[in-house]
């Protein structure tokens, strides 16, 4: 039998990758010539017309006048991040050195903002010469830009970050609510706020973030309105005017089976509603989205090598040249408290038929070592190339690339 040979690959997650004669294609080209151009494996590729597409989705469904953030530290490959600034309104940053990334990529300062618990006196000082929105989590931090700015003459724009009084509810990783180390609890606010008055800093306005990868669209909804609300509330004890209300994001993708994915169109209209409630009562505050994970993620596979097929009291292991030192998450060792499988294929043989089940391991000497847990697989021999998908976020850059020594994966962006 034969497969209509655009169809999606069986394994495929997402409707954005096909195959063709049995390749992954990733932006239209077979994954073996995506992996000569990479001169070796393992690699990490993102294929820019799913991450345009993508942003072009939001841009339809946005309400007007909300502002499209990228949050960098979701993938701050350079060129990836300079394709980003040309395509949205603004960069989140979250070190000194995702700040360097974001000048260079062209972002006016203006536009970019900076968040972050314990930043150190030398990236607030980056931020303040750079003349970025720096989001204070701390009163240290608020005298700590008021002494530099002093020191230096130069202005300091400044939002409070807050942790919320409520929680994101189904977030998979939650950022605010209860005690954390995040932001300024939302009952401490209003000292802040006078205090940076005092201090003559420029405030600007607020930044909520509940949380990350929430597939449930009611509870987007419900964290957007209630964080909305609470910087209303916050606000009268503004020394200024609110110019700018970073609602978060924490939109999700889905990665395992039974996972759906987000629901857009309900979530926009609901943000249609508070950006129409925003021109009446915080007139000229803009309202921004900040986005890493649902931006990217779904752009990039992550490709390994098979180095060795072995079985082992009648169980299969394909053994590959990458692993959990290089996709942390994959191996479900990046906050998953269940291990799942990433949706994985083998990227050259996406017409075959499964075989019967193998588990994918890397190189490491340990057992957590696991790119998927008895999944299944066609036949494998050494030299296939296996692709997990759902890899464009918190991938290359939130691994351990040290860890055993192997050489670093490749990075393309296709
Ligand atoms: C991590 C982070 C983001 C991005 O989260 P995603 O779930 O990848 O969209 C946005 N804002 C802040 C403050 C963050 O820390």
């Amino acid at each position: 039998m034969t497969k209509s040979s655009s169809a999606a690959p069986r394994h495929a997650p997402n409707e954005f990758f096909a195959s063709e004669h049995g390749e992954l294609l990733i932006n239209g080209l077979p994954v073996s010539r995506v992996a000569a151009m990479a001169g070796r494996t393992p690699f990490y590729a993102y294929d820019r017309s799913v991450i345009e597409r993508r942003v072009q989705t939001l841009r339809r469904l946005l309400p007007p006048g909300v502002q499209l953030h990228y949050a960098m530290k979701a993938n701050p490959m350079p060129a990836l991040v300079g394709l980003m600034a040309q395509r949205v309104d603004g960069l989140d940053v979250a070190s000194g050195g995702e700040l360097r990334v974001a000048l260079d990529a062209g972002m006016a300062p203006a536009r970019i903002s900076f968040a972050g618990p314990g930043k150190r006196e030398g990236e607030l000082r980056q931020a303040l010469a750079a003349g970025v929105l720096i989001n204070v989590e701390s009163a240290r931090e608020v005298e700590c830009l008021a002494q530099l700015s002093d020191e230096t003459g130069w202005k300091a724009r400044v939002a409070v970050r807050v942790n919320p009084d409520f929680e994101l509810r189904s977030a998979g990783m939650r950022m605010g609510g209860g005690p954390k180390q995040f932001g300024v609890d939302a009952e401490q606010v209003p000292a802040l706020l006078r205090r940076i008055g005092v201090l003559g800093l420029a405030f600007e306005g607020f930044h909520i973030y509940a949380g990350s990868q929430n597939l449930n669209a009611d509870a987007l909804i419900d964290m957007q309105r209630r964080s909305f609300e609470l910087a209303l509330r916050l606000g009268d004890d503004a020394p200024g005017p609110l110019k700018v209300l970073n609602l978060g994001g924490g939109f999700g993708i889905p990665y395992f089976p039974g996972e759906r994915a987000l629901a857009l169109e309900p979530v926009c209209e609901a943000l249609a509603v508070i950006a129409d409630e925003a021109r009446l009562r915080a007139p000229g505050a803009e309202l921004v989205l900040e986005l890493g994970r649902y931006l990217v993620g779904e752009a990039g596979v992550y490709v390994c090598r098979v180095t060795d097929c072995k079985m082992s009291r009648g169980q299969a292991f394909v053994v590959v040249d990458g692993g959990m030192h290089q996709h942390l998450a994959a191996s479900g060792n990046f906050g998953q408290v269940i291990r799942r499988n990433y949706p994985l294929a083998l990227a050259n043989r996406m017409d075959q038929p499964a075989s019967g089940p193998a588990s994918v391991v890397g190189p490491l000497c340990t057992p957590l070592d696991l790119l998927a847990d008895k999944t299944d697989l066609p036949d494998a021999v050494p030299g296939d190339l296996v692709a997990v998908f759902q890899s464009g976020a918190y991938g290359f850059s939130a691994s351990p690339l040290g860890f055993l020594g192997h050489p670093e994966p490749v990075q393309l962006l296709v």
